[in-house]
């Protein structure tokens, strides 16, 4: 995957939202970016928050979703379509799809403050999935399996604070933490409504679609 090298925040900037990419300074909305300045980065930021066409409005929808979870547009395109191959609503599935990712998941059990720092700590083996190492932020999880930080790892100071302190925000209903011994358990499928993520997929799906 290309590797975006810029602020990160002028991501957020350019999607008018904030997409929690930084971790704990997100939720300072004294240093957010977003929250400080409306515009969208640049020279002609300005220019670009006018009123959008079908198709850019379909294409900011994407850009949202991809640039919250971390996902290259190839992989992106990919889990759109798995998902219009599967039964149901392609656009939920597709969210669903890529919420089951392990740097995802290994985020929303609070292992990460972002899903980037969930990344790094499964690119350098501190994750393990039923016990055995896993260094593939895209694995997918599925119902029972659990998720687990190397023992080796448990003195890595934000591991240790999960340890002691438990999550620092809420657990999603589909994961069950376990947080003394630094491990989740799968509970169940995610469902649309267990993602956060003010996302319109459907607008994703008529672009891909076209
Ligand atoms: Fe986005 Fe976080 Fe930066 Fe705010 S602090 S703009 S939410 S990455």
């Amino acid at each position: 995957m290309a590797r975006y090298t810029d602020s990160v925040c002028r991501q957020c900037r350019r999607e008018g939202m904030k997409l929690f990419l930084k971790g704990d300074r997100c939720y300072n909305d004294a240093k957010c970016a977003v929250v400080k300045r409306h515009t969208p980065p640049g020279q002609h930021g300005q220019a670009r928050a006018r009123k959008l066409s079908e198709y850019g409005t379909q294409l900011r929808e994407k850009q949202k979703c991809r640039r919250a979870y971390g996902v290259s547009e190839s992989q992106f395109h990919k889990y759109y379509e798995t998902a219009s191959n599967m039964k149901g609503v392609t656009g939920e599935n597709m969210l669903c799809l890529i919420e089951r990712r392990l740097d995802n998941v290994v985020y929303r059990l609070g292992f990460g403050t972002s899903r980037a720092q969930a990344r790094q700590w499964i690119t350098h083996g501190h994750i393990l999935v039923d016990g055995q190492k896993v260094d593939i932020p895209s694995y997918l999880v599925k119902v029972g399996q659990k998720i687990s930080v190397r023992s080796d790892s448990y003195d890595v100071p934000a591991f240790k604070l999960v340890r002691e302190q438990g999550a620092d925000k809420p657990i999603a209903k589909w994961l069950e933490l376990d947080a003394p011994n630094l491990s989740g358990i799968v509970a169940a499928m995610p469902q649309r409504d267990d993602i956060d993520l003010t996302i319109e997929e459907h607008l994703i799906v008529e672009l891909y679609s076209k």
